[in-house]
């Protein structure tokens, strides 16, 4: 069988032998923890909790009365000691509440919802109620609160769930640990999913770089006659949401379009398991699975962390660094934020930390005028030609930027990839792309 993909993409080496073959590991619990009040796309959230209060594992400590947004919910039982700004891994600062962890013993007191065990039979509004309240977002990166995508209007009806087990950013090994270790929550997840939506089937993605993952999954779904696990191509980005509709269902999203426009809807494999721990055992989003890699750390590992926690631990607990650490990248090295320190915290999107030596962490800030090798065009999985849209965008020309299709551009940085000018394709992208927004705002 051939394995699917899309047009463009590039192929950098995937690095993840380091963790794939170890086991998700608990991690001890920090002395405080810091929950940003705005983890995902959509409204901020208000903290409903007072410093001073105690609160609860589970416990809901911030809340907005948007659709398009996501509650926050504590992941540890403890004493709130702050609401304040704090650095966020985006370098800015965020609202969020300051929690001191309590005792070992106090963690077993814990404030989760009402579970729908019964979730076959069960309203499809409750169960799209209890996601909402659970705080679930895409847990690909994206954090697009997963109760709305679970409310598709009436006159775009989906047909196919798409559970995205591509994770073909580089070193990035948790979702692969995922479909080996919580397989049956995966599928029952997209199960739950399939439902709500009324979709007819479920197909599970995995890059062909992930043969045990693809085996062990295929056997798995074997007893689901509306489950398939295929195979796809190991390709950059092959787990971008269009490209994976493209490679798994033949299907084209139209440009600015959304995968509802032709019939699908995608998750990531820890999003399925977030659903269905929310929906099987009323257990909230308080935690997820990061992969600790890089040559600059002494023990890779994939790791399962509190939300809130802050990084330093992370590495704390990977035995800190070694003296080839140059930089550190929260997420994949395509995707990823570059951290000027450790103190931000893991919040639901965070898949990843990183300490790449000094080859990988080359910067782009010596590049040079473009040689129109047209390197870029080939690898713009968006049918882009971002030579022309990032030259338009490095001399501030936002409407040529705009008509050479910005905001089309998925920031997966393929283009800059292999670029020989070494130009920092994506920095130029990203301000052309506020540019024009702003604009369209105005
Ligand atoms: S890859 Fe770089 S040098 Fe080649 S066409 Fe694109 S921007 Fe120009
Ligand atoms: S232009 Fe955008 S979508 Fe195309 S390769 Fe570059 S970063 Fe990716």
């Amino acid at each position: 069988m051939s394995n699917g993909t899309f047009t463009g993409g590039i192929h950098p080496p995937d690095y993840k032998e380091a963790t794939s073959q170890l086991a998700i590991e608990d991690i001890a619990l920090p002395d405080e923890i810091f929950i940003p009040l705005s983890q995902h796309i959509g409204a901020p959230c208000t903290a409903c909790v007072e410093v001073g209060a105690d609160v609860s594992k589970g416990q809901k400590i911030g809340d907005s009365e948007s659709f398009v947004s996501a509650p926050v919910c504590s992941s540890v039982t403890g004493r709130v000691t702050a609401i304040e700004k704090r650095k966020h891994f985006t370098g800015q600062e965020v609202l969020g509440v300051a929690i001191k962890v309590g005792s070992q013993e106090d963690q077993a007191k814990t404030n989760y919802l009402k579970a729908i065990p019964a979730w076959e039979e069960a309203d499809l509004d409750e169960l799209r109620k209890l996601v909402r309240e659970a705080g679930i977002v895409g847990l690909g990166g994206a954090a697009f609160p997963t109760s709305v995508k679970l409310s598709p209007p009436a006159d775009a009806p989906i047909d196919t769930v798409i559970i995205n087990g591509c994770e073909c950013e580089p070193f990035l090994t948790c979702d692969h640990r995922l479909l080996l270790e919580k397989t049956e929550d995966v599928i029952v997840g997209s199960l739950i999913m399939k439902r709500v939506v009324g979709a007819s089937r479920v197909i599970i993605g995995i890059e062909d770089n992930k043969p045990d993952a693809i085996a062990h999954m295929t056997k798995a779904t074997a007893s689901y006659p509306d489950v398939t696990v295929t195979a796809l191509h190991t390709k950059y980005p092959q787990g971008a949401e269009k490209q994976l509709i493209k490679a798994t269902i033949d299907r084209e999203v139209p440009m600015r379009g959304l995968p509802m426009k032709v019939g699908a809807l995608v998750h990531n494999v820890g999003t399925a398991l977030a659903l269905s721990e929310a929906v099987r055992l009323g257990k909230p989003l308080i935690e997820r699975v990061i992969t600790v890699s890089g040559p600059g750390v002494k023990r890779p590992c994939n790791l399962r962390v509190p939300l809130g926690t802050p990084l330093n631990h992370l590495i704390a607990h990977a035995g800190g660094l070694n003296a080839a650490a140059a930089r550190i990248v929260l997420g994949g090295p395509m995707t990823g934020w570059a951290q000027a320190d450790l103190s931000a915290s893991v919040v639901k999107g965070t898949s990843g930390l990183l300490a790449l030596d000094k080859a990988l962490a080359a910067t782009r800030d010596e590049y040079h005028d473009c040689v129109r090798c047209q390197r870029c065009v080939r690898a713009c999985p968006m049918y882009l030609y971002p030579n022309f849209l990032a030259t338009a965008a490095e001399h501030k020309q936002w409407s040529a930027a705009d008509k050479d299709g910005a905001l089309d551009c998925v920031e997966c940085g393929a283009c800059a990839f292999d670029c020989p000018a070494n130009r920092p394709m994506v920095r130029f992208i990203r301000d052309a792309k506020a540019a024009v927004m702003a604009r369209q705002r105005a």
